[in-house]
């Protein structure tokens, strides 16, 4: 199965988001918990969520990707605002147990001045505190640019938290393409090697999910700017080649580019006209 879809507006709730995903020919899609600057979180919609299950088992949809608000940072320098990244993250967590088939993903954090090693530690910290809580939903950590102070540029610091968390069950690895490429690793000319240097530092059976983006900056440019498919330096045929990778091919993919509906619409029907056989 080819698992495509995008980010979508959560403004309406579930079912409204399962309804475009349709329409657009998507079998995916990510949405933010909650505004994504943070903030507070509506009232739970029951009603709305068994509408989406019965809808979403008719389409056949496949898992969705549940986005943390990218304004928390586990490993900020003031506790307050650390204690309020796990608060927003444990109230999250609580309210996907409704979903089945549902993925929490999150920036690990910004470690402002403290350097990486204090950020690695702050954040895996909070992942101890946050999974012993229980629940069911795989927590995904994202691949990041490495813009300013942001944890999560290499596999190695990736590695790194997921080595000091206790419920290692529980974590997983959400690999942006925009991302990766903006970090330094080059997946336009070596895919493989970047997926064998992942496997060895990581693990490839920790990749949950890939966020599908083109790039509108070169190599290691620590901007994070995305851009849309076939525009940017990854590519068409660079983008093609990651979603028929025989590592990658079964992973769901969500485009974030820059789009309004009808445009993700147009990058989904073009992927699945580059997406091969298996
Ligand atoms: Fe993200
Ligand atoms: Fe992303
Ligand atoms: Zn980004």
């Amino acid at each position: 199965m080819f698992w495509i879809g995008c980010h979508l507006s959560s403004a309406k709730g579930y079912f409204a988001m399962g309804r475009q995903a349709a329409e657009i020919g998507a079998n995916v899609f990510q949405f933010f918990t909650r505004n994504p600057r943070g903030g507070s979180v509506k009232a739970l919609d029951l009603a709305d969520i068994e509408a989406f299950l019965a809808f979403s088992q008719e389409q056949g949809f496949g898992p969705l990707l549940a986005h943390a608000p990218y304004t928390m940072n586990l490993c900020a320098a003031k506790p307050e605002l650390r204690e309020f990244a796990r608060q927003t993250i444990k109230e999250d967590l609580t309210r996907l147990e409704l979903l089945p088939d549902v993925l929490f993903n999150f920036h690990p954090g910004s470690h402002v001045k403290q350097g990486s090693e204090t950020g690695i530690t702050l954040i895996a910290d909070a992942l101890n505190d946050i999974l012993s809580e229980g629940g069911k939903t795989p927590v995904l950590l994202e691949t990041m640019a490495g813009k300013g102070s942001e944890v999560g540029r290499t596999f190695e610091e990736l590695r790194a938290i997921i080595d000091k968390t206790e419920q290692k069950e529980r974590i997983g690895v959400c690999l942006d393409t925009c991302h990766v490429y903006d970090s330094g690793y080059d997946i336009l000319q070596d895919l493989d090697d970047v997926l064998a240097e992942f496997d060895s530092v990581v693990g490839l059976e920790r990749l949950r999910a890939i966020h599908l983006n083109d790039s509108k900056n070169p190599i290691a440019s620590h901007k994070d700017r995305h851009e849309k498919i076939g525009d940017g330096t990854l590519g068409l045929e660079g983008l093609a080649r990651v979603i028929n990778h025989p590592k990658l091919r079964d992973l769901p993919f969500y485009l974030e580019t820059p789009n309004e509906l009808d445009g993700y619409a147009r990058e989904i029907a073009l992927l699945r006209g580059q997406r091969k056989e298996g």
